[in-house]
């Protein structure tokens, strides 16, 4: 498994899994925990949650999930805007620990803009860094505008910007992509197969008929082509953890790229950061 480098100095897969709206139904909780648990086997160790998933049921979730194998595994979680400063982030990150049942965070994201300034948010993340709660800390769905910002409120110490990028949201290629790997930060690509709904499409199709893969492979393959880029699809269903860890294994050629290109267009210009 290709690996990623963090400003900080860890080393993290390039392939991940998500777990958002996993741990909700009680229904589907073996399944769940069946998928992550071989995830991690295949070495998708990188896992990403946040306080917000069902408002805290999926954390704790993982809690259970991730019994006896918490060391194993790099943990993410993300803070909400609202508590991204002071006592409240304090309290924020004891309740996902507890949730969590871990002693730390290997990653620590704010997970959207809010209204607490940003210095504060890094003032609060660099101390819980300082004491060795948090291993590291990043942020997500902040564009080009945000991260100079950031940088300006003292958080050059930045280790990843998670954000919405798939072979059908391509914007951050404008700027934000070359300015993060200019600065050595990662970028974490999330929904990078677009939620299951790929449209379905010849030139993915017949990329995926060349490689004998099938075009979500083709589309994460796609999203990992860069060195900093770390995707977290996030998969219930066994076979498609698998298919996701293939697809790390997936390198696609010039003429895949340049087919790519063709039916999904670069951007030409700037568009705002989207956000799911
Ligand atoms: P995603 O990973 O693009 O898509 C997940 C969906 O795709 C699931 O329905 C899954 O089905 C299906 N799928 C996965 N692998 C597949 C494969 N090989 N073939 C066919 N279908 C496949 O979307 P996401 O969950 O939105 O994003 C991934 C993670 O990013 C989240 O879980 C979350 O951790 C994070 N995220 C962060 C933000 C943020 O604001 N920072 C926003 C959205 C997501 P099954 O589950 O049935 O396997």
């Amino acid at each position: 498994m290709r690996k990623v480098l963090l400003p900080q100095g860890q080393s993290v897969p390039a392939l991940g899994q998500g777990t958002w709206r996993m741990g909700e139904k009680s229904s589907r909780r073996a399944a769940e925990i069946a998928a992550l648990r071989t995830g991690i086997d295949l070495g998708m160790t990188l896992i990403d949650t946040a306080e917000m998933y069902g408002e805290g049921a999926t954390e704790t979730f993982l809690g259970a999930a991730l019994d006896g194998i918490r060391d194993r595994v790099f943990l993410v979680s993300k803070v909400y805007p609202q508590n991204a400063g002071g006592r409240k982030l304090i309290n924020a990150w004891k309740a996902s620990l507890k949730r969590l049942h871990t002693d730390r965070l290997d990653l620590y994201l704010l997970h959207w803009m809010g209204d607490i300034p940003l210095a504060k948010t890094v003032a609060g993340m660099e101390a819980l860094q300082a004491a060795g709660k948090i291993r590291s800390w990043g942020v997500s769905n902040l564009d080009l505008a945000d991260m100079r910002d950031l940088e300006n409120a003292g958080g050059k110490a930045c280790a990843t910007d998670q954000i919405l990028y798939n072979v059908t949201r391509r914007g951050p290629e404008f700027d934000l992509l070359p300015a993060l790997a200019s600065k050595g930060i990662s970028a974490m690509a999330y929904s990078p197969v677009e939620q299951g709904r790929l449209p379905s499409d010849s030139a993915l199709q017949a990329i995926a008929d060349r490689h004998g893969a099938t075009p979500y492979q083709v589309a994460l393959a796609w999203v990992m082509r860069e060195k900093h880029v770390i995707a977290i699809p996030k998969a219930a269903n066994e076979k498609h953890v698998r298919e996701n860890r293939d697809a790390a294994d997936l390198t696609l050629t010039a003429e895949d790229l340049a087919a790519i290109d063709a039916a999904f267009p670069q951007p030409s210009r700037k568009t705002h950061l989207q956000m799911l």
